[in-house]
Order: structure tokens, then C-alpha cells, then sequence
């Protein structure tokens, strides 16, 4: 098997999928209150479509793939493409990102596909806080759903985008999630994707602030070991039974191991979170390309892949940012 490895000596093995862009909740980093201009159904990548790419990538040496959005389980039937593509073989970790409000009648079969983690949204705990945040009603729902998950048995990292003078007092409270229980929470750093919604904000948080707070709170807080390609800088609290992680997205520290590429809802191929998309596959697969060509295109727009997310940056200035820039067409 011919590997894929990119322009900078990274091997890719990770895909990340947005199955759909549209949502039911209206976190105002990510969408303006009334939505986005959603892709219409037809331009969607179709789930048969999806799984052909996933088996290309397979032999190309994918194994992990992730499904988010947008909200992934409100794209219909979204639990058959999960389980055509754990079928599918090579690929060893499925992964999913949620908001938890429409989760919980999943579970059961979640836990049977051997799903090897989640990612819960989660950026406060206060009812009328995630409110204002998400512009919706339902955080009983989520911490349901975060309940009913680690009972379940599946590994749980609770995301918290860190939102200054909004959330930021919670940084603290949230970390003891992973006291009482085995789950790791989270901290990003907001990234400018709000769908067009809001203006950046004023009190932007940055990792080493976060630090900064958990350091205050728990002195005994040390960095630990993660895996080379992890976004995340990790630590651990004594006692605490899941692991601290704080996520540099925008400052993007992490870029020299970046291990994954990214695929919207409309098909377009991203090689890194700041670029502004490389090719779209649905057109090429619906113009009757093989498997073979397929990889082709795969091959060469790794090829030319950015060294980091600020040359991406760069290299997308020329185009205009669309309105609709917003993270759940983008995937998180
Ligand atoms: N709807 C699902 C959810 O919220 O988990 C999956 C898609 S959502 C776009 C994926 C992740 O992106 C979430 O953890 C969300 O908090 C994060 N996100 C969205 N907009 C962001 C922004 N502007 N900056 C940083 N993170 C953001
Ligand atoms: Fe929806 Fe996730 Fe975006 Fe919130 S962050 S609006 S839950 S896609």
C-alpha cells in the first residue's frame, strides 16, 4: 500500500467528516441566530458517496475517521453510514463530535459499533448561560447525554470553547467534571469561523490564559505525555480520574504533526481547518471517475498541502471569506 503523505513528510491517517451543516442549535460562535445558507440536500455528498471515499482512503492507509457537522445525528440515518463505514476494511477508530441534545437514542448502537470516543460539546453548565450561548434551551438534555454516555462505557472528552467575559469563570468548574469521573475536559481557543454572526470578541482567550486559570486553581497540575499528532497540550490533576486538555486552534501550535484532512458536507476536500478547500470530490466521483483517479486527486492535493494553518491562511486571502464560514460546514 502506497501511503499518504504529504508535501511535509506528515503520513495521513485521519479523516475528518461533516456530514451535514445544519444544526439545531445556534452557538453564536458558529452560527448567526437565523442559520446559515445551508447546502441544498441534492449537493450533499450522498452516504453511499461518503463510504466510497472512506474505502478509497482505507487503501491509501486512513484508519480514524470522525463524524461532526453540523450536528451529525440530524443528518436522517446517519447511524447506517457509521456502521457501513466501521465495516469497512483498515479503518480501526470512529470517532464522533456531537452537541449530546438529540444523542441519547443512539447509544445503544453507538456502544455496539465500538465507537472509540466522543467529543461533547459542553461551555458551561449554567442553564441560562447555555442559553444565551447556544441561543437554545436544552442543557439538561446535553448533561443527560454526558451521564448516559459514560455509563455506557465510551470515552468521553467534554469541549469547551473558552469565550472571554462569556464562560471564562468556568473554567475551573468545568475541569472538575473530570474529577468525579472518567472524562477529560477540553479548553479551545475561539476561532474567527461564526458563519459571519458575530464580531471577534473583544476579551479573546488564549491557551496560556487558560493554563494560566487551571494553574491558579490546581498548583499541582502537570503537562503529560499525548500522542505525537494531538491537538490538545495534556495534563493531569492528582485525583482526578480523566485528563485536562487545552487546544490551541487559533494560536496553532500543533501543526508540524497534523495527521488528518478534512471532508465538508458538500464533498470539497480540505488539507488543513484554515484553507479554503482543495478540490470537490462529489464532482469528480459524479463525472464517473474511478478509484483509481479518485486517489489521484486525493495524492496530489496532499501533495501541495500547507506546511501550517497560518500559510493556509495566506494562501486563502486571495479568496473572498463566504458568509457562510461557519464551523459546522467546516467540522470543527
Ligand atoms: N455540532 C457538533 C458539536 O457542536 O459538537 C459538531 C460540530 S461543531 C462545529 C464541532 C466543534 O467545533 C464543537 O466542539 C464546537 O464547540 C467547535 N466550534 C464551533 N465554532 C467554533 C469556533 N468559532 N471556535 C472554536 N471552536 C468552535
Ligand atoms: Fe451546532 Fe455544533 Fe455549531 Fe453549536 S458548534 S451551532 S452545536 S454545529
Amino acid at each position: 500500500m502506497e501511503k499518504l503523505i504529504d508535501n511535509h513528510g506528515r503520513f495521513i491517517e485521519y479523516i475528518r467528516i461533516a456530514v451535514t451543516d445544519r444544526c439545531n442549535l445556534r452557538c453564536y460562535y458558529c452560527m448567526p441566530e437565523e442559520g446559515i445558507e445551508y447546502v441544498p440536500r441534492e449537493h450533499l455528498l450522498h452516504y453511499e458517496e461518503i463510504e466510497r471515499l472512506v474505502r478509497v482512503l482505507a487503501q491509501m492507509g486512513v484508519r480514524k475517521v470522525r463524524f461532526t457537522g453540523g450536528e451529525p445525528f440530524i443528518r436522517r440515518d446517519v447511524i447506517h453510514l457509521m456502521e457501513s463505514i466501521a465495516a469497512i476494511p483498515g479503518i480501526e477508530a470512529l470517532h464522533i463530535t456531537t452537541n449530546g441534545t438529540v444523542t441519547r437514542p443512539f447509544i445503544p448502537q453507538l456502544t455496539n459499533l465500538g465507537v472509540k470516543g466522543i467529543n461533547l460539546s459542553l461551555d458551561t453548565l449554567d442553564p441560562q448561560r447555555f442559553k444565551e450561548i447556544t441561543r437554545r434551551d436544552v442543557l439538561q438534555d446535553v448533561l443527560v447525554t454526558l451521564d448516559e454516555l459514560v455509563d455506557a462505557g465510551i470515552p468521553v472528552k467534554v469541549n469547551m470553547v473558552v469565550l472571554g467575559g462569556i464562560n471564562e469563570d468556568e473554567i475551573t468548574t468545568m475541569a472538575r467534571l473530570a474529577e468525579s469521573r472518567p472524562v477529560d475536559v477540553r479548553y479551545i481557543e475561539e476561532m474567527p469561523f461564526n458563519g459571519g454572526g458575530h464580531e471577534q470578541q473583544l476579551t479573546w482567550r488564549d491557551h496560556r490564559y487558560i493554563l494560566g486559570q487551571l494553574t491558579s486553581a490546581f498548583p499541582e497540575i502537570k503537562p503529560v505525555k499525548a500522542e505525537k499528532s494531538a491537538t490538545a497540550l495534556s495534563y493531569a490533576i492528582p485525583g482526578f480520574q480523566g485528563k485536562i486538555g487545552i487546544i490551541p486552534a487559533y494560536t496553532r501550535t500543533f501543526c508540524g504533526s497534523c495527521n488528518r484532512i478534512r471532508l465538508t458536507p458538500e464533498g470539497v476536500l480540505k488539507t488543513c481547518l484554515y484553507d479554503r478547500g482543495t478540490f470537490n470530490i462529489r464532482d469528480i466521483m459524479r463525472s464517473g471517475a474511478t478509484d483509481e483517479q479518485l486517489k489521484a486527486s486525493i495524492r496530489d492535493a496532499v501533495a501541495h498541502r500547507a506546511k501550517d494553518g497560518f500559510e493556509a491562511e495566506k494562501q486563502g486571502l486571495q479568496f473572498p471569506l463566504s458568509s457562510r464560514e461557519s464551523m459546522s460546514t467546516i467540522g470543527g
